[in-house]
């Protein structure tokens, strides 16, 4: 397979993990004959000081002509007293709206060996493995009017969302359900939004066109509680953009480490930005020392929501979980008599892991 990759490394330890997942898609690349090839434009702080502005023509340019786009992090203390149209952040708002991406899907996966850092005990969050499915460019945030009236004593902001857009997110939940444990939770606020209300009804319109999928609905209220008191409870977990906002929040303290978690935003076309759910962590910038796992489980995501590699998502995923199995660890994540790593460390660990496990499934489709 053929594809050209965008990556857009940003500031802090942004450069530093991406360079680590260039490496793991290099060796998937070799091990199943593919051919990737990277292209590297600037965002966020970077791109101010070299361009002035968080989003360049270029980098807009190429993303949009690009097969997926990788992103590492934006933002860092040489930038927070910017304007505000010179924030780093702005660069990561703009992609995501040039790039039209309304599906956020966070996946949060319990490490056997890192649950003893989680702020539930270990017997509730164990065996915890979900996927959160956001919608991200309706909803509350994007509504109109949101203002103040009357010499600002009454404040309005608006909850609008089409039939379409609730349509499209669903559809992409029930498909990401089939792909799991096909199990699907669609969370609302149905007893009182007439928005919820309608989501609610396209839920049960679906679940037709998906029979192999099985449905529930909760409240978002439950569903908070729910998420702390049996997380292990859910797989797919569908919602609107300010709940899912919340929740995968919520949800991402679970496994009690931020540098394990990635994250994918889709467009319609099947483009998708990945990028770590952590920032750019400018406390250890440069120390070789960042957790590059979050970046290289997106360069997995990659692969299965843009490319539909299965099996080569799943060997980055068995290599990560293989790696920490053995007790390697970079100093964000404590293991009980684990080995602490560097960046550059751990990266190779999970490459040797794929470079093995590749080469001894050939050696036995090749001679058995
Ligand atoms: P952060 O996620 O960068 O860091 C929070 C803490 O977690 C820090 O102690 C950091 O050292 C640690 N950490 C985060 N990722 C790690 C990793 N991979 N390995 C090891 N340790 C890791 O959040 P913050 O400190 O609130 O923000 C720092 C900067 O990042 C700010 O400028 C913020 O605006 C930006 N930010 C960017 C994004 C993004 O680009 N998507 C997201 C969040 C924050």
């Amino acid at each position: 397979m053929k594809k050209r990759i965008v990556l857009l490394p940003g500031d802090g330890i942004g450069k530093e993990v991406m360079n680590s997942a260039k490496e793991v898609l290099t060796a998937i690349a070799e091990e199943y004959n593919h051919s990737f090839s990277f292209e590297t434009h600037e965002i966020g702080g970077a791109a101010i000081d070299q361009y002035g502005t968080p989003l360049p023509e270029t980098t807009v340019d190429a993303c949009k002509q690009a097969d997926a786009v990788l992103l590492g992090a934006v933002g860092g203390p040489k930038w927070d007293n910017n304007p505000s149209h010179l924030r780093p952040e702005r660069g990561l708002l703009g992609i995501r709206k040039a790039l039209d991406l309304y599906a956020n899907l966070r996946p949060i996966k319990g490490f056997k060996n890192l649950l003893p850092a989680s702020p539930l005990k270990e017997e509730v969050v164990s065996g915890s493995d979900l996927l959160i499915v956001r919608e991200l460019t309706g909803g509350i945030y994007f509504g109109s009017p949101s203002e103040r009236r009357e010499n600002g004593q009454v404040v309005v902001d608006t909850l609008s969302y089409t039939r379409q857009e609730i349509e499209r997110i669903i559809d992409k939940a029930f498909q990401a359900a089939q792909g799991r444990r096909g199990r699907l939770t669609s969370v609302d606020k149905a007893n009182v939004l007439e928005s919820s209300k309608m989501w609610r009804e396209i839920v049960e319109e679906k679940k037709a066109q998906y029979p192999d999928v099985a449905v529930e609905h909760l409240l978002v209220d439950a569903a908070a509680m729910k998420l702390i008191t049996n997380p292990s409870h859910f797989d797919v977990i569908v919602t609107e953009n300010m709940f899912g906002d919340i929740l995968s929040d919520e949800a991402s303290v679970l496994t009690g480490s931020l540098g394990m978690l990635p994250s994918a935003s889709l467009n319609e076309a099947g483009v998708g930005l990945y990028e770590p759910v952590h920032g750019s962590a400018p406390d250890i910038a440069g120390k070789g020392i960042a957790n590059p796992t979050a970046m290289i489980l997106s360069a997995a995501l990659m692969l299965r929501y843009s490319f539909g590699l299965e099996d080569e998502a799943k060997i980055i995923e068995d290599a990560v979980q293989s790696v920490l199995d053995a007790g390697y660890h970079t100093a964000d994540l404590r293991i009980a008599g684990g080995f602490q790593v560097g960046t550059a460390e751990m990266t190779k660990l999970i490459v040797d892991y794929i470079r093995t496990v590749s080469a001894s499934k050939c050696i036995a489709s090749c001679y058995f």
